[in-house]
């Protein structure tokens, strides 16, 4: 499904990144994933199948862009980016501090932005096709949204307005980039077993699981399977959505 193409994951170290890498791998990827630790990135490479894991930290701008200049060049192109990096901290309007704000904000939206800026510079570079050719399109880009940027979230004011910002960095860079031939899309998540979740009470996770017609938590698989679509030629003619991936849970 992927055979030849190149991609790069943020993020990969665990949860939703770790199993996208994963997914692109076992499609015939070659993958480069990255986290904060180099040590952490490479172990997780190993785990996934990926070619290899580099250090990367998504609020530095330039590092960003040195970085997937350099997978671009060492692989000689760069087909797919998943912009998965992000964090979660909840606080109640009251309690929200100034540092919350800040690191919320440079994580997940300037973040995503710097991988999406770098990997629309990096694909532009190679030969254009007509936009939208099946099978030719010059890259794809998933970042990762959340049901709660579309629908709000008591005590998550700051993370919810950081998603729906990411929401519209693939609708924009969508419009801005279809021309040419890159695809964006974004993929919003309920509410998916990982580390980020972990902090939840077994109370909260039964009220959620409740709520969600299908019965159950997400998986990182779950949502490492949507990604691995919305990259593929199977997907070449989808661009600026925002697939839920959420069992339901916000209908
Ligand atoms: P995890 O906390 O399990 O993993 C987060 C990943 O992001 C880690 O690999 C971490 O790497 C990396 N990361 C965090 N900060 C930075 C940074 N500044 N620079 C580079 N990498 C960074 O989270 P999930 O897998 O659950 O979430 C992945 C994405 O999906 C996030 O954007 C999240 O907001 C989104 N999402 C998750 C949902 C859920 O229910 N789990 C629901 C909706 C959206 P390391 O710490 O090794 O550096």
């Amino acid at each position: 499904m992927l055979d030849g193409k190149v991609a790069l994951v943020t993020g990969g170290t665990r949860g939703i990144g770790l199993a996208t890498a994963r997914a692109l791998a076992g499609a015939g990827a070659t993958v480069v994933l990255t986290g904060r630790d180099e040590a952490k990135a490479k172990e997780a490479a190993a785990a996934a199948g990926a070619a290899s894991g580099l250090a990367l930290d998504v609020t530095d701008a330039k590092a960003v862009s040195t970085l997937v200049r350099g997978v671009a060049k060492e692989h000689g192109k760069l087909d797919i980016v998943v912009a998965n990096a992000g964090i979660m901290e909840d606080a109640l309007l009251g309690m929200i501090r100034e540092e919350l704000v800040d690191t919320t904000l440079s994580t997940n939206v300037a973040g995503t932005l710097h991988t999406v800026q770098a990997a629309a510079r990096a694909m532009m570079r190679k030969k254009a096709s007509p936009a939208g050719d099946r099978g030719t399109s010059a890259g794809a880009i998933v970042v990762l949204a959340s049901i709660v940027g579309e629908h709000g979230s008591a005590g998550q004011t700051v993370y919810a307005a950081s998603k729906a910002a990411v929401a519209n960095i693939a609708r924009s860079a969508a419009k801005e980039l279809g021309r040419s031939g890159i695809r964006v899309n974004a993929v919003a998540p309920g509410v998916i077993d990982t580390d980020l979740t972990s902090g939840l009470t077994e109370e909260a996770k039964a009220e959620n699981i409740g709520k969600t017609p299908l019965g159950r938590l997400g998986t990182p698989e779950d949502v490492a399977n949507a990604i691995r679509f919305l990259v593929s030629d199977d997907a070449s003619f989808i661009t600026g959505q925002v697939l839920g991936i959420d069992g339901g849970l916000v209908l």
